[in-house]
């Protein structure tokens, strides 16, 4: 009951905030190849990544402009941007502070002309020894090639022997992989069964998470900052400026872009930022296959471990697409099924038998989380103004909630990377009372050791354990779960979380 009324407490504090639903609206990924006029020499170039829908996903996730808080991101069929920005353009406050550097915020607009991206402060030499205690030497960026990589920005093949390698280690690793068939991509819209289905509890249909997923920062006023779909061109921009405050973060990094700007991750992980999976192609992952899930996270684990020498355990879905049945979970527990993850639990099953934690971002609600919604200024899909008054409204927010949090942005985009560096940052950096901002695994109270599978000494990151399941041989998407796993400790619950999750889903029922 107490989760309850704080939900609804915090509901009105959103309307308080001017929240406002609103349809989602296309989100853009990034398209590039090796063929396009790119460069992984630091500071080489002044090229724009291109946006566009990636190849092997037609569905482009979404994410609704609100100001204050976001609404939930979801996975729309439409992948058009809009010619008119849905946001206001106009300030509904006056920022506290902001970078005397900055661009004027009326320039960041949709395909503004970029400027020239800055070099990299240093670039990391190869043999150097990492500040992560224990973890190997940097390897040499010059040995990445693209050859040895999947094509970029397209769902990797399946029946490579890497990826056979990497489904045949999720086989052993006895998790359980529900038997259940990917979404059609489209989302919400192109799902409505799945998405009418009360008992359901999809993250991308009304915005259901687990409490073994990673969403706040426990300790009140603490930000765990983070950055998805780099490195890019303007990605050594965004570390100057967190150098220059000491401020760190984590990285959650596309596959294909580490091979594009391997300097660049190195750069991240050498200064004492956390590097975490976001897949290789940026897919919806509900609506892949179990192998082709494998696929998209073994390759970006692969990528980074070749540049850095080190595994990451977390990784973010792009579009926050992860699935999950709770309610039938519950039930299940209950009738001491031995069932440790939901039936349709499955892009959260292979995540942990490939040993990634999966991290979201904070949400008050069914319709609210803390996305910035910046990804959207590129495409003209929402204003730079509209993206800090969602800003301000998440630091209200944030001071007032019991716990800590996490924000969605990103560092693909200029337009992204100037509202970081000009505003969101220097705003939250003079905010009062002040905030601790941390990378997400330090936040959690952990070292940066518990960050990476070769570093993690296991004692207090314990990974996921494995049981007594397997995942069955047949055709992609037909695994499934041949036995029961006996201690999978990501799904470890309590009676008062069980009854705290059933009241979330009860009240998000009733919204
Ligand atoms: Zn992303």
């Amino acid at each position: 009951m107490i989760n309850l009324l704080t939900l609804a407490t915090l509901s009105v504090a959103v309307v308080a905030h001017d929240i406002r639903n609103v349809e989602h609206l296309p989100r853009q990924a990034p398209s590039s190849s090796p063929s396009a006029s790119s460069s992984a020499a630091p500071g080489s170039s002044t090229a724009v990544p291109s946006s566009g829908v990636p190849s092997g996903s037609s569905s482009a996730a979404s994410s609704a402009a609100v100001s204050g808080v976001s609404g939930v991101s979801g996975v729309s069929g439409s992948s058009v941007a809009s010619a008119t920005p849905s946001g206001l353009t106009t300030l509904t406050f006056t920022p506290s502070s902001t970078n005397p550097t900055a661009f004027p915020l009326q320039s960041i607009t949709a395909n503004q002309v970029s400027p020239a991206t800055i070099p990299l402060s240093s670039t990391p030499a190869a043999g150097a020894t990492p500040l992560v205690s224990g973890a190997p030497t940097l390897p040499d960026a010059a040995a990445i090639q693209s050859a040895s990589y999947p094509p970029w920005d397209t769902k990797p093949p399946t029946d490579s022997d890497e990826v056979k390698q990497w489904v045949q280690e999720v086989t052993n690793s006895g998790v359980n992989i529900p038997n259940i068939d990917p979404t059609v991509a489209g989302g919400c819209p192109a799902n409505p069964q799945a998405a009418a289905d009360t008992s359901r509890c999809w993250w991308t249909c009304g915005g259901c998470v687990r409490n073994t997923d990673i969403s706040d920062c426990p300790d009140q006023l603490t930000w765990g900052l983070t950055y998805d779909d780099g490195p890019s061109f303007y990605t050594p921009n965004l570390l100057t400026y967190l150098d220059q405050n000491e401020l760190k973060a984590t990285f959650f990094a596309v596959g294909s872009r580490c091979v594009q700007f391997p300097h660049t991750l190195q750069l991240e992980y050498m200064t004492g930022h956390q590097i975490a999976v976001h897949t290789w192609s940026h897919p919806p992952l509900t609506t892949l296959t179990n192998e082709e899930i494998i696929a998209e996270l073994g390759w970006t684990k692969k990528v980074i471990k070749d540049v850095t020498g080190v595994t990451p355990n977390m990784m973010r879905p792009p579009f926050g697409d992860i699935d999950a049945l709770w309610l039938v979970w519950i039930f299940r527990k209950c009738r001491s099924t031995n069932q440790k993850y939901p039936t349709s639990d499955r892009v959260r099953a292979i995540s942990v038998a490939m040993g990634l934690t999966p991290v979201m971002w904070s949400r008050l609600g069914p319709a609210a989380t803390f996305d910035t919604d910046d990804f959207n200024v590129h495409g003209g899909l929402t204003t730079s103004e509209q993206v800090l008054n969602n800003w301000e409204g998440i630091m209200a927010n944030a001071t007032t909630r019991d716990s800590g949090f996490i924000v969605l942005e990103h560092d693909l985009f200029v337009e992204t990377v100037e509202l970081a560096t000009g505003y969101i940052l220097p705003q939250a950096l003079a905010h009062e009372p002040p905030f601790k901002i941390e990378p997400v695994v330090q936040c959690l109270n952990k070292p940066m050791t518990d960050a990476y599978i070769e570093t993690n000494d296991n004692t207090t990151n314990p990974p996921a354990a494995s049981g007594a399941v397997t995942l069955s041989a047949g055709a992609p998407g037909s695994a499934q779960a041949t036995g029961t796993s006996g201690a999978v400790s990501l799904a470890s619950s309590t009676t008062s979380s069980l009854v705290a999750g059933l009241l979330l889903s009860l009240f998000a029922l009733q919204l």
